[in-house]
């Protein structure tokens, strides 16, 4: 099987939760924790009326974003680098009253 199993994860909006299924390999409970994230942004967009599609999408979406990090290991640490720098540039802005 590819991908994180059915019910490895889920959302539950009204407490602002996501729960993840710890007995996964790693790289599925990656997979899993991106796959609800982006179902919450979906959510939260209003993306889709279709069930189907989304899970269709943010399956694909988590999936291919999994590969692209795995692949790229300096990506994480050069976006968390960059939004350190925007916090400290805004924090710093001395035009801010
Ligand atoms: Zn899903």
């Amino acid at each position: 099987m590819i991908g994180p199993v059915p019910d490895a994860g889920s959302v539950q909006y009204d407490r602002h939760l996501i729960i993840l299924q710890d007995r996964q390999h790693p790289r599925d409970l990656m997979d899993t924790l991106v796959h609800e994230l982006l179902h919450v942004i979906a959510n939260d967009y209003g993306l889709f009326e279709d069930e189907d599609h989304e899970e269709r999408v943010v399956s694909a979406m988590a999936s291919g974003l999994i590969q692209i990090l795995v692949r790229n290991p300096h990506l994480i640490p050069y976006l968390t680098e960059r939004s350190n720098a925007e916090n400290l540039y805004h924090g710093s802005d001395e035009r801010t009253p």
